[in-house]
């Protein structure tokens, strides 16, 4: 029987917070969101003396950051030489630089907090669908050695034994680098180091408004919530795919997008290292794509955007199925094996499929991950925060154009996306 539930929430406890305390009057910042970006910014805020108040409309962690797949990869989603013909040779060198860099900050951040979240720098392996995709992994490796100098390997189709017990693929692409943790664990032990830092996380407290308000000749923002208003210096959003209409600019720039999860019960040692020898976190080259590893305690975790919709119990259900298929068609040693949790949660794609950070109409955000974000979004949080505190960090996301929908056709509510879906199932078929 498979249970609708997220599999990491059963291997942690999030941190406590204290539902009767009073929100605060006042306070230097206010972050939205308790997820990645929204604590790893409340942590570095608190650690520079600023009185912080997290407000999180569910409870810590419920977002994408206790539901993702825990890979927390070099690179970004955009390919490095569709990059270079964006921003050209040396952003793009800035912004490959952060991501590896964004990965540092995570294991410094595990390191110095005592995070027991399976850190392990364990790399990944994406695999080739069709003959072209492999032929492209060439092309990569010599631009990414040239422009970034940074090392990734090949592997030819009759190698792939040694990295992935399926023989559907046409070659793979090993980058060491990468890691793999439990996200569940890391968004609570963040959690509990940006409450230890001194910030003060309020859950159940959804930000309905935020409006300008001067207070004492003071510029600043009154933050309407469900638990009372409050006024504060300067806003930091961190809501990701489930930006809402408080933020209605953003709301507007973001396209929250579903990816489902499915996870196996505990598998033999022999067929977990068949399946995966080196357990990588793995993930195919298809537009619709298949990401899936090993959990620590050896099941196997598979996903993908099985609907385009955010979950919802329908999308889910309906995903444990297709997911399923997809899992047996990769693996078929797992067709009797028993699918025990299936779940979703939300990504946040901007239209250039590009994360951003700045300021909009005054209020500083961080978000558009596109489903790379365990580390990136710990980053920015940190880049921003520091940003807030009147630092001046080299952030090559920060004030690039943030397009929004062709001719303004988009009102926060994706009704196109049954049409983007079709329209990726159809170029996997022709691409
Ligand atoms: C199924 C799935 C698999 C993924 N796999 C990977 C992966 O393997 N590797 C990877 O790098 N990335 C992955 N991602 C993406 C990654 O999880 C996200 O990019 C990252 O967690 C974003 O963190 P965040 O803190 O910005 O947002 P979130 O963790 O989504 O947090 C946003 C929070 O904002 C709160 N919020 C929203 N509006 C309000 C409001 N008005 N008031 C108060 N609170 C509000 C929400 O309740 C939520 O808790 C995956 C995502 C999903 C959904």
């Amino acid at each position: 029987m498979i249970q609708e539930q997220n599999y990491w929430l059963t291997t942690v406890e999030m941190p406590k917070t204290d539902p009767s305390r009073a929100l605060a009057d006042t306070a230097d910042v206010a972050v939205i969101g308790a997820g990645f970006t929204g604590l790893s910014a409340a942590r570095t805020l608190a650690k520079s003396g600023a009185k912080v108040i997290v407000l999180e409309g569910e409870t810590i962690g419920w977002g994408a950051s206790s539901r993702n797949g825990g890979m927390v990869l070099t690179g970004m989603k955009l390919g490095v030489n569709q990059l270079i013909s964006m921003y050209g040779r040396e952003h793009t060198q800035r912004m490959y630089a952060a991501s590896l860099a964004s990965i540092d900050c995570v294991e410094r951040l595990v390191a110095e907090e005592s995070i027991a979240c399976d850190f392990s720098r364990c790399g990944h392996l994406e695999v080739a669908c069709k003959p072209a995709h492999f032929e492209d992994y060439a092309r990569q490796v010599e631009v990414i050695r040239r422009e970034f100098n940074h090392e990734l390997r090949i592997v030819q189709r009759n190698e792939l034994r040694s990295e992935i017990g399926s023989d559907i693929y046409y070659g793979g692409l090993v980058d060491e680098t990468s890691v793999g943790l439990n996200p569940a664990r890391y968004v609570a032990g963040l959690g509990a180091a940006a409450m230890r830092a001194g910030a003060c996380v309020y859950e159940k407290t959804r930000v309905e408004s935020i409006e300008r308000e001067t207070k004492q000749g003071a510029a600043g923002w009154k933050v309407r919530t469900a638990r009372g208003s409050t006024w504060v210096r300067e806003v930091f959003v961190g809501t990701s795919g489930y930006t809402g209409k408080a933020t209605p600019t953003l709301q507007k720039k973001i396209i929250p997008i579903g990816s489902y999860i499915i996870v196996t019960r505990v598998l033999s040692d022999a067929l977990a290292h068949e399946l995966s020898p080196r357990r990588r976190m793995i993930y195919d080259s298809k537009n619709y794509i298949y990401y899936y590893r090993l959990t620590p305690d050896q099941r196997l975790l598979f996903g993908g955007r099985a609907a385009f919709f955010p979950e919802s119990g329908n999308s889910v259900r309906r995903s444990a199925e297709i997911l399923r298929r997809g899992m047996v068609e990769v693996y078929p040693q797992l067709r009797d094996t028993e699918v025990e949790f299936v779940w979703g949660g939300t990504l946040d794609f901007a239209f250039d499929i590009m994360p951003h950070a700045g300021q909009i109409d005054g209020i500083y955000y961080a978000l558009g991950y596109a489903g790379h974000g365990v580390a990136m979004a710990t980053y920015q949080g940190h880049l921003m925060a520091q940003q807030i505190a009147g630092q001046k960090p080299d952030n090559p996301f920060e004030g690039i154009p943030f397009p929004g929908a062709p001719l303004g056709l988009y009102n926060g509510k994706p009704w196109f996306l049954p049409f983007a879906g079709a329209y990726y199932k159809i170029l996997d078929w022709v691409s």
